[in-house]
């Protein structure tokens, strides 16, 4: 496939047999599900945005029940700003309905496949992206991250996907999860692709009241792959994480070793805190964020209703899935009156730790480098228990809790042929730093895809 950088350097004939072309190859795969509408209506090089980033006109639907029908009457500013850089959106991701997942089964949409194998997933919650961007049939896609959802599939489909700083890229016109946590990112084929398409949505947003108001300098005409760094490993981190894993973070840090970056070793808490805490924060503020969906605004409405009361009661229990539902009741739970301060409150307090945790790492490491996903993709339905789901979020949440910019970069293959990836963590707002050292590391390790 063609890369984004090549494809924004086409001619406006050869743009219109790229879409062309890319709409023949997504019916050939049309097994992966990763596409879950189409359209052809632009005039831009196609870019697959997550169907909870709001392009006018379209239906967009977070992947659930309860938002079909609704029509998105604004473009988000990220979608503004691609358009005005000569991209147009081709197409609705399919991904984990809300963003609540990490494996792109709670779509209302149907499962999508894992490009290199059907039986596995394709990670979640930007499921649908990062299969397409891995399967050959996007450019270059849209996601977003709450908790990992741009950087484990992208690991699980052998491609990059990057979670700016928090406030970095402007929120709005994007379905909330978790207001604290959540940032729209690229996922593209290569590094320097996904420094292209970030550096295109990155930038304070007046409309966004968390949006960083601070100058924006483009990190792609500075890219240097070639800079040394200090680089700091967790080995106490990666214990837990499966022989494959472990095999790509050694053959990470000796191929960094081996470019000239300085290596240093470093302690963490460990992910049970992370864990504990981001399932508060997370779920406390979707059930806030959700409670907007009631069938008056927008998209579904129950029928045969005598009551406003039945109206909501009736409208949520049909319009949202199983996992959503969970996620409403325990963070209307941790939130409620006596349970706060034993909650609620302790989870803000565990991530204040987290932050300086990194803190302390970056007053001496440049990067960090950690593993992505305790495995490489795992099977449909080998997740079955809720909890044992969230466990896999270990080494992605953290970073969401400090608002840390992440890479996850393809490192290797298992002999199975999945592919392992890495990611690298930076200072608040060093993107540059980030991409330079991702850039060096995607040299040193030379995936092949
Ligand atoms: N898997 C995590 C969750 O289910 C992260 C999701 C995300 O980043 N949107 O909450």
């Amino acid at each position: 496939m063609i890369t984004l950088k090549e494809a924004l350097k086409l001619p406006k004939e050869e743009i219109a047999a790229l879409r062309e072309d890319l709409k023949r190859r997504i019916g050939e795969r049309g097994e992966l599900n990763a596409y879950v509408a189409l359209d052809e209506s632009g005039e831009g090089v196609p870019l697959l945005i997550k169907d909870n980033i709001q392009v006018k006109g379209w239906n967009v639907t977070a992947a659930s029940n309860i938002l079909q029908g609704y029509v998105a009457p604004y473009d988000a500013t990220v979608i503004e700003k691609i358009r005005g850089a000569g991209l147009a959106p081709f197409g609705r991701a399919n991904m984990d309905e809300f963003a609540m997942g990490s494996s792109t089964e709670t779509s209302f949409y149907g499962k999508t496949l894992n490009p290199h194998d059907p039986e596995r997933v394709p990670g979640g919650s930007s499921g649908g992206s990062a299969a397409a961007v891995g399967g050959g049939v996007a450019i270059a896609a849209l996601g977003s991250d709450t908790g990992g959802s741009i950087r484990q599939p992208a690991a699980f489909c052998g491609i990059v996907g990057m979670k700016p700083t928090y406030g970095r890229v402007s929120r709005w016109g994007l379905g909330a999860y978790s207001s604290s946590l959540d940032q729209i990112g690229p996922m593209t084929q290569n590094v320097e692709d996904a420094a292209i398409l970030y550096d295109i949505i990155s930038g304070h947003d007046r409309r966004d009241s968390t949006s960083a108001d601070i100058d924006y300098t483009p990190v792609t005409p500075n890219l240097d792959p070639g800079r040394k760094l200090t680089i700091a490993v967790v080995d106490n981190y990666i214990a837990d994480a499966s022989p494959e894993v472990q095999k790509a973070y050694a053959a990470a840090t000796e191929a960094l070793e081996e470019a000239g970056h300085t290596i240093v070793h470093k302690e963490m808490m460990g992910a049970k805190y992370d864990i504990a805490a981001y399932y508060i924060v997370a779920t406390a503020e979707a059930s806030a964020n959700l409670s907007r969906y009631d069938g008056i605004r927008y998209g579904n409405r129950a029928e045969g209703v005598d009551s406003l009361s039945e109206l909501y009661l009736k409208t949520r229990s049909e319009g949202f899935g199983e996992e959503v539902k969970r996620r409403i009741l325990l963070g209307s739970f941790v939130l409620s009156s006596g349970y706060y301060d034993a909650y609620y409150l302790k989870a803000q307090r565990v991530r204040h730790l987290i932050k300086e945790e990194f803190e302390t790492i970056f007053e001496e490491a440049d990067l960090i480098l950690s593993p992505v996903a305790p495995t490489p993709a795992f099977r449909f339905g080998e997740m079955a228990d809720p909890l044992q789901m969230y466990l896999s979020d270990a080494y992605t949440i953290g970073v969401n809790l400090a608002g840390l910019p992440a890479i996850s970069l393809p490192i290797l293959k298992t002999a199975e042929g999945l592919p392992v990836g890495l990611q690298l963590i930076g200072r608040h707002f060093d993107e540059q730093t980030l991409f330079d050292g991702a850039l060096g590391l995607e040299k040193a390790v030379a995936y092949e895809h």
